[in-house]
Formats: C-alpha cells, sequence, structure tokens
C-alpha cells in the first residue's frame, strides 16, 4: 500500500524492530481553533491505517478542550490524501484529516500532516558514501518534508549541487513524492537521493526514471540502498503475460474521491466489448474474487496493483499494462503507473 505513515517503519513481516520511536504532534491547538472559528458541533477525524490506534487517545484529548462537540472517528481504510472519508466529511462542520499533506485544500478540511521526528541527517552521512560527486536530485515523502530545506543545505555543504522542483499539482511540496507520482523527480540529474521508508515507494521511482541510480536513505530503519527493480519487473511482466489470454475483463473504477481516473476506465470499455466497468472504493482480493473474469484492470490506485498484485485471484493490471496484455503496445513499452491531478 501506498500510505506513507503506514508503509513507513511497517515492519511486521521484515523481523526487524523500528529503530526509531516516534511522537507526532497532532496539531490540537490549531484543530481546537478551527472548531471555535466556525462554531463546530461535528468533527470528523480519519487516520491513516497505521496511526488508528490513536484515534481515541486524540478524541479523548480534543474532547477535554472543547465542549459540546461530538468527535467522529472514521473507520473507512485511509492510505493517502487522495483518500477522504467524503461521507464522515459530509456530516462534520468540521473535518481533520491526518498522515498526509493536501492534495486539494478545502475550507472545511484540516490537514495534519504528522511530520516524523526522526533525524534524517545520520542516515544521510552514509548516503552520501553512494554518490557521486556533483549533482544530485533530492526528493522526501510528506513525513519528512519538515526537514526538507536543511537536507537541500546539508548536500550543498558537502559540495552536491542540489536540484529540487515540485512535481505537479497532486504534490503539495516542493521535492514531494507520493506511491503514485515522481514528477519531483522529473530532474537533470543522472543520481536521485530518496530520503523516507517504505521500500515500494522508490521502487517506483526508479521504475519511472530507470537512466538515474536512485538511492534510498530510509532514516527510520537507518539503511541506505540503491533501488533495485529487476524483481519487481519481473512480477509486472508475470502478470501481463498471464492475463494475454485473458477473455473478459473486468475494468475497477475506483470511487475514492482522488483515486479515480473516469477517462482511462472510459477508453478500455469503449475498445473491448468483453470489458465491464466495476464500480468500488476499496479494491481489495476478497471483493473481487466472486467476480469471474479472466484478468482485472486497475484504474485506481497505483499501489494496489503493483503491490498487493499478486494477492488478487486473477491477473490486476495498471491500463498501461493492459494497452501490452491487448497487443496494443509492445512489451518494452512496461513502465510504472503514474497518477496525475487531484480532483
Ligand atoms: S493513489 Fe497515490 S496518493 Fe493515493 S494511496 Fe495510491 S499511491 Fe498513495
Amino acid at each position: 500500500m501506498s500510505n506513507d505513515a503506514y508503509s513507513e517503519g511497517d515492519l511486521r513481516k521484515t523481523g526487524m524492530a523500528l529503530k526509531h520511536d516516534r511522537e507526532w504532534d497532532y496539531e490540537l491547538d490549531r484543530i481546537v481553533d478551527a472548531i471555535e472559528e466556525r462554531d463546530a458541533t461535528t468533527v470528523g477525524l480519519q487516520f491513516p491505517e497505521g496511526l488508528k490506534r490513536r484515534a481515541p487517545a486524540v478524541a479523548d484529548d480534543l474532547r477535554a478542550l472543547t465542549e459540546d462537540v461530538t468527535f467522529m472517528i472514521s473507520g473507512q481504510p485511509c492510505y493517502g490524501a487522495c483518500d477522504l472519508d467524503t461521507f464522515l466529511m459530509r456530516r462534520s462542520d468540521v473535518f481533520v484529516h491526518f498522515g498526509h499533506s493536501p492534495m486539494k485544500e478545502s475550507e472545511k478540511i484540516i490537514y495534519v500532516p504528522l511530520f516524523s521526528n526522526v533525524d534524517p541527517f545520520p542516515i544521510l552521512e552514509d548516503a552520501v558514501d553512494e554518490l557521486q560527486e556533483g549533482e544530485v536530485g533530492l526528493v522526501t515523502t510528506a513525513q519528512h518534508m519538515n526537514r526538507f530545506g536543511e537536507m537541500v543545505d546539508w548536500l550543498e555543504e558537502r559540495g552536491y549541487e542540489v536540484q529540487t522542483r515540485r512535481g505537479d499539482e497532486r504534490l503539495t511540496h516542493e521535492g514531494q513524492v507520493l506511491g503514485c507520482n515522481y514528477a519531483s523527480a522529473d530532474l537533470p540529474a543522472d543520481q536521485v537521493l530518496y530520503v523516507g521508508g517504505g521500500k515500494f515507494h522508490p521502487l517506483g521511482l526508479a521504475m519511472e526514471h530507470p537512466e538515474k541510480t536512485v538511492v534510498i536513505a530510509d532514516p527510520v530503519n537507518n539503511v541506505v540502498t540503491i533501488a533495485d527493480t529487476e524483481k519487481f519487473m519481473k512480477q509486472r511482466f508475470g502478470a501481463v503475460h498471464r492475463a494475454m489470454d485473458a477473455r473478459t475483463w473486468g475494468v475497477i473504477f475506483c470511487t475514492k474521491i482522488g483515486q479515480g481516473r473516469w477517462e482511462q476506465a472510459e477508453k478500455i470499455l469503449s475498445e473491448n466489448d468483453d470489458a465491464y466497468l466495476v464500480t468500488m472504493d476499496e479494491v481489495t482480493p476478497d471483493r473481487l474474487r466472486n467476480f469471474d473474469f479472466d484478468a482485472f484492470v486497475n484504474t485506481g490506485c497505483p499501489r494496489i496493483t503493483t503491490d498487493d498484485g499478486p494477492r488478487f485471484h486473477k491477473p490486476m493490471l495498471t491500463p498501461g499494462e493492459y494497452e501490452i496484455a491487448v497487443g496494443n503496445k509492445p512489451l518494452e513499452e512496461l513502465s510504472f503507473d503514474t497518477f496525475h491531478g487531484t480532483w
């Protein structure tokens, strides 16, 4: 999954222990100010998966600071700012989304980004051993964005010519990447330093920019690695091959606010009479199991397709991979599925 606060430091299957415990700043004062300013009586709280267990304590703290306010915690899965609980939002005077930076601002929503308090500089010391002198592109996830300027200075002090940019409107900050968008790494430098956790984010980045060396500095788990896309590419080629004989296709249109790509879904339907549109919010293997399509193509979150792909009972492809499987494009055009724009 793509969510940064979830994948970063999610070590359940690795046998490793977290090197750093993290405390988050929930910005309660900012939330209370908004509640008072708007005379809010209903407040929706949405946490990413990795922080849901903290929700009752945050609600308790907010209750202690306010009067006559009902706090409602979203029980919907949440993996990104693309994934706002719109049902709860409509029923709240103030809606607080924790753990991600804004994909699109709205008067009603307060985004509390929850920056990591992990010091990134010890791991940067190790990462520079892997970097060539000269130009380097720098990117990071929302969690480490609060130290981005300092990281740029730190590298410049060591003689690097640091290149940064804000990718596109799906991204809030200069230098920020998402699991579905690496436009901030569209830089001339031949090497990119990615600061952040989660092994899937940097793989997407490396696939998007195969001509660059991607050095991964993970300050949470204290490791430096060079992105290697080979295994990942094999998995994707395997899925495409298995889907080449498919006759019937389930084309998934995701109803989450920031994950809909209607034009892509429609294009496939208009060109293939054996394709059927399936609408859903959360795309999981269980929910698709009762469909008897030969293969699926997912126009929603690309990370569901790539990170969870092997768990589906039938091949699950990205829209680009679908084009290859049905013979519209050659295999060499297999690339990472990226997502641009908001809603
Ligand atoms: S669509 Fe993008 S931002 Fe949303 S969960 Fe997937 S990777 Fe993350």
